[in-house]
């Protein structure tokens, strides 16, 4: 059993300036990529795996086109070079956007089917935070997506589409897939499988993978940040029964629709200036300040300041910031050397839709790049708050992160990160945790963002319209 495996991994906002290009990804070539960690549970199934090309990047700005186009060129040449093939497994995240190029990933997954022709069964893993659209059913015959968000179960669903994949190549059986999208897109922190509804609507999911002629239950909840028509929920059933595909995927998206409304918040919101002054008047701590607007892991730049201004506006104190990309700033301080006081400009040198912050600051402490970060780091000190400035986009989400910097979230009274919910590290020690719904490319206040393609109507921008879900079926389906 001859099974090819590769694929295509980032999230981009459509609304974020700062394309990603091929040095903003971790690509696994060859039997690097079998070798890799997060591919070692193949090894768990009695089949063949041939590497080919896997590129993942945090989230951020559209794929530049030339990079894209040369993943996908040597994604192909390498797949050609393992064919014959029995079986094709593709990990995939699903909201990349490339420059010029609406559904992405339907181009890839397209151009590998054209590839392995007809006959191959093509398996597909996702995030719940992708998007779908017809041409991408009609080139895959199984499909699987994390039952959570926070994601703590991306090995298993990786697991659960390997396993269809194996399932049909030991037994001849060819499943199929039914989709029917929900006209309906909110951002993951309304979406959330911690809190209701989302919890009980994704509770469902197992008891749907019982049914007799089903295979594998996803719930899509869609990435809001894609200006495109493709931005929808959307259930995706596969399975061997026409009937059950049709009224699984009927009833979850019914389901999903009629709980519209109770999609919320799961932690408090609120401005800018009123999360800094709740921060500051908390009486416990730490309090863990997301400012979610620039969060780079849903797609923003996180090169923004406004956060540290307004801390420092309001005489904030005890306060770790982690963090603010800003690469001259990261350069002028590890030229200057702990110890020494610097004159910086601080944020917006990525995007130049928000303000420069004029800073007087100490240099505190400096990190070089290494294997635990791929960005170089430095800490400044300014008045009461320490913050972090990186040369390169990432976020700050595990403990370690900032044990790396010699800083201790446990010990501050207020701990501001770039993040939308927060991850299960940074949740479990905020006292409590606030959402600063403030600006940027991703944006919570979703009604204020501009839409200019995606498919009209569709909840929270409009609110007046009835739905009833449309079953559709991969154009593969034999039945
Ligand atoms: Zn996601």
């Amino acid at each position: 059993m001859r099974i090819a495996v590769g694929g295509i991994h980032t999230e981009c906002s459509t609304f974020n300036p700062v394309l990603s290009h091929e040095e903003d990804f971790r690509v696994l070539r060859g039997p690097a990529l079998t070798a890799a960690a997060n591919f070692a549970f193949l090894r768990d199934y009695p089949a063949t795996f041939l590497p080919t090309l896997h590129a993942r990047a945090i989230p951020g700005g559209p794929v530049a086109r030339a990079s894209y186009e040369a993943f996908k060129q040597e994604f192909l040449s390498r797949l050609q070079a393992q064919l014959p093939i029995d079986g094709l497994y593709l990990a995939m995240h699903g909201a990349m956007y490339v420059e010029g190029m609406e559904d992405a990933e339907g181009d890839w997954i397209t151009a590998a089917r054209r590839l392995v022709g007809a006959d191959c069964p093509i398996s597909v893993s996702y995030d719940l935070h992708g998007n779908v659209t017809q041409r991408i059913i009609d080139a895959i015959d199984m499909f699987s997506t994390y039952r959570t968000a926070p994601h703590i179960d991306v090995e298993e669903t990786m697991r659960r589409a390997v396993s269809m994949l194996v399932k049909s190549l030991q037994s001849g059986v060819r499943p199929a897939v039914a989709w029917a999208p929900i006209p309906l897109v909110l951002p993951g922190e309304r979406t959330s499988t911690e809190d209701q509804p989302a919890k009980s609507l994704y509770a469902r999911l197992p008891e749907f993978d019982t049914i007799p002629g089903i295979w594998d239950s996803s719930l899509m909840v869609g990435y809001v940040w894609a200006d495109e028509p493709r931005a929808t929920a959307a259930a995706i059933f596969t399975g061997t029964d026409a009937e059950q595909l049709f009224s699984c995927a009927s009833q979850l998206a019914e389901a999903y629709w009629q709980a519209r409304e109770a999609f919320v918040f799961g932690c408090e919101t609120g401005t800018v200036a009123a999360c800094v002054s709740k921060a500051i008047a908390s009486a416990s701590h730490p309090v863990v300040l997301a400012d979610s607007g620039d969060n780079p892991t849903g797609g923003g730049v996180g090169d923004r300041a406004d956060v540290l201004a307004e801390l420092l506006r309001q005489h904030a104190d005890g306060v770790i910031v982690a963090g603010i990309t800003d690469a001259a700033a990261t350069a002028a301080a590890h030229q200057a050397g702990t110890g020494v006081t610097l004159s910086l400009s601080i944020g917006a040198t990525l995007d130049p839709s928000s303000q420069p912050l004029p800073l007087e600051c100490e240099v505190v402490t400096l990190l070089e790049a290494s294997a635990e970060s791929t960005a170089r780091q430095a800490v400044l000190r300014c008045a009461g708050i320490l913050l972090v400035v990186a040369d390169r986009r990432r976020p700050y989400h595990y403990l370690a992160d900032f044990y790396q910097l010699g800083l201790d979230p446990l010990q501050a009274k207020i701990v501001v990160v770039k993040s939308g919910y927060l991850s299960p590290e940074l949740a479990p020690i905020a006292r409590p945790n606030l959402m600063a719904l403030s600006e940027g490319v991703v944006d919570q206040d979703v009604e204020r963002l501009p839409r200019l393609r995606k498919t009209q109507p569709t909840f929270p921008f409009d609110r007046t319209f009835s739905f009833t879900p449309a079953v559709r079926f991969s154009a593969r389906a034999r039945f």
